[in-house]
This record gives structure tokens, C-alpha cells and sequence, in this order.
């Protein structure tokens, strides 16, 4: 379901009073004229806002003249995204997460390297470099997209995406490299009076995932280790371990309590059933394509299978890699 569906259901749905009830982010929100993307209140003290369009979801909390960004979207939006979050409240003191490497998540840096510290674990420092073709690409398909932009949209974005066209032949990867890396399995970071704690729990989407959980305001950033109802991108080079990546949303799952709020890589916000949801696909992937090899099906064959559970759910470009991906696995 993209976000304007899920808007227009809840919309359609929700009496006012019973809307009061529901946690800020499964509010009706209307598409706020005033931004570029689509924001979602998260955390119910008004301070925190989930981010969604034009690559990974983003998180900002705000405390006072501090802030913390979790992930920059993809390259040509940065500067948008910087925009859009002076309009939610950033302050001055601004810090930046990124949740893993990959470039809809890190190329957005760029617009935020020069004034501010930026946070990933250690093992994603290498593999920026191995970013900038994606990088470059980005920027090609964004003069593509700005032509499907409504005009309001479109009027936002231009500037900015025109500016990052630009400079294709010029990027480097200094230019998008995270500042400040972390190496312990948790570690707490301040944004303003509020403790915001960062996990890694070994190899699962890629080899340097970092979970951030604010148990003040209740919610967890997973990063790409949820896709809510979008296909889980499987990524061979990047240090994909689906096994461990299982289990590590089982440790996750322990977060929190039954309202706490989950931003997940791609896909809307929920609670933790998108956990839930995001493990149940690993293992249904697992036992499906086990079956197919049992049965002697090949690789070509299984990639081409779309089974019972990938039914209806986004980006059917990640499928054939996921089904490859464990079949390989399988296969070892
Ligand atoms: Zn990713």
C-alpha cells in the first residue's frame, strides 16, 4: 500500500474521536503542504517525525537546539530532506545516523557533511567507496522523476536535484563518508537531554547494521532489517546473513512493549507486528525455497517462483534476488 492509499484508508476509516485513541503515527495526517516528503508524527510529545519518500525512511527527534537525523535518502534529496526538517523544528546542533551503507541511506549525506557529525558503524566506512556508481546513478534517475513530480513537489525539490546533477562527475566518496564511526554492539548517544541507545547485533541486512532505540519516546529505527511489506532487499556483497538477520530481529522484538512505535527501512510505520511480519518472511523464504530444491527445481526456476507469503508485497524487482539469494545459501 503506498502512502497516499494508506492516508486516504485511514482517512476514510477513523471517526475523529476513535482517531484520538491510536498511537500519533496511525493518526490521519494529511499531506503537509508545507514539506517535500511525507511526515509522519511518531513518539507523542511532538518532537519526533518519521520521514518517508525518496529512499530509506527517515527518522529526526529534536530536543531543544539539538537534533538527530536517522538516514539521508537518496542523494539528490539531501538537501531537501535538510529543508524539510528546519521546517519540522531541527535545531542548530544537528547530529546524523546512518543506519547501514547502502545509497538510499547515505547519499543524502552529502548535504549534511560540512555541519554536522555523522554517526555509522565502523564497517560501513569502506564500503561507501564502493557506493559512488550508485550514487551517480541517483542522480540520472532523480532529473528523470522530477518531470513526475506534481508542481508544488517539483518546485521543492528542483534546485536541489539540478544541483546534485551537476556535480556527477565530480563526487567523491569523502564527500558522503560518515564522521564518526562506532564499533561496540551498544553504545548511547545524546540528542539534547534525550538518550537514544544504538545496537548492533552482527551480520543481517549488511555487515554494519545499526538499530537505534529511543526508550523515551518509546520507538526503534531498524533500518533496512524491516522491510514492512516491500520485498527484503538481500544484498550478497554487503555482508547479508539471513539466518543471523532473523535472529537478530527476534532480540529486537524484546524492545519496548506492545505500543511501541517501529520506523522500519521501507515500508509504513507500525508497531512491532512489522517485525513479526519482516521474520515470518525470512522463514516462510527459507522453508519455501528449501522445497523448491527438494522438488529439483533450479535456480533460474526458484528466482522466477513468486511463493504463497511474496504475494502482494512491493518491489518485486528484490524478489528473484531474494529467492536466488537463499538458494544459493541452501546450496552451500
Ligand atoms: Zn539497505
Amino acid at each position: 500500500m503506498n502512502p497516499l492509499d494508506r492516508r486516504d484508508f485511514l482517512g476514510l476509516t477513523l471517526a475523529a474521536g476513535a482517531a484520538a485513541a491510536l498511537p500519533a503515527w496511525a493518526r490521519p495526517h494529511r499531506a503537509d503542504n508545507n514539506t517535500f516528503f511525507e511526515v509522519v508524527p511518531v513518539g507523542d510529545k511532538g518532537n519526533a517525525f518519521a520521514i518517508l519518500g525518496e529512499g530509506g525512511n527517515s527518522l529526526l527527534i529534536n530536543d531543544g537546539d539539538s537534533s538527530l537525523l536517522v538516514d539521508c535518502k537518496n542523494g539528490p534529496f539531501g538537501q531537501v530532506l535538510l529543508d524539510d526538517i528546519r521546517k519540522l523544528g531541527a535545531g542548530d546542533d544537528l547530529t546524523v545516523l546512518n543506519t547501514h551503507h547502502h545509497g538510499d541511506h547515505t547519499a543524502g549525506n552529502i548535504a549534511f557533511r560540512e555541519s554536522s557529525n555523522i554517526i555509522a558503524h565502523a564497517n560501513t566506512l569502506p564500503r561507501i567507496d564502493a557506493n559512488m556508481e550508485w550514487y551517480q546513478r541517483m542522480g540520472e534517475q532523480a532529473v528523470r522523476q522530477l518531470d513526475e513530480l506534481p508542481a508544488d513537489k517539483r518546485a521543492m525539490a528542483e534546485t536541489a536535484v539540478m544541483s546534485y546533477a551537476e556535480r556527477l562527475s565530480s563526487l567523491e566518496a569523502d564527500m558522503f563518508r560518515p564522521t564518526s564511526p562506532v564499533i561496540e554492539p551498544r553504545e548511547f548517544i545524546a540528542c539534547g537531554s534525550i538518550e537514544i541507545e544504538l545496537y548492533r547485533m552482527g551480520n543481517g541486512h549488511t555487515d554494519n547494521d545499526l538499530i537505534v532505540y529511543c526508550r523515551e519516546l518509546n520507538l526503534v529505527h531498524t533500518g533496512d532489517l524491516v522491510f514492512n511489506r516491500v520485498h527484503p532487499f538481500m544484498d550478497a556483497d554487503g555482508g547479508c546473513d539471513p539466518r543471523n538477520w532473523r535472529n537478530v530481529l527476534r532480540n529486537v522484538r524484546q524492545f519496548g512493549d506492545d505500543d511501541t512505535t517501529v520506523i522500519p527501512g521501507h515500508g509504513s510505520v507500525g508497531t512491532k507486528s512489522v517485525i513479526d511480519g519482516q521474520i515470518k518472511y525470512i522463514e516462510d523464504i527459507f522453508e519455501a525455497v528449501a522445497d523448491s530444491i527438494s522438488k529439483g527445481m533450479t535456480r533460474e526456476q526458484v528466482t522466477e517462483t513468486t511463493y504463497g507469503f511474496q504475494q502482494g508485497v512491493s518491489v518485486d524487482w528484490i524478489r528473484p534476488i531474494a529467492n536466488g539469494f537463499i538458494y544459493d545459501l541452501l546450496q552451500e
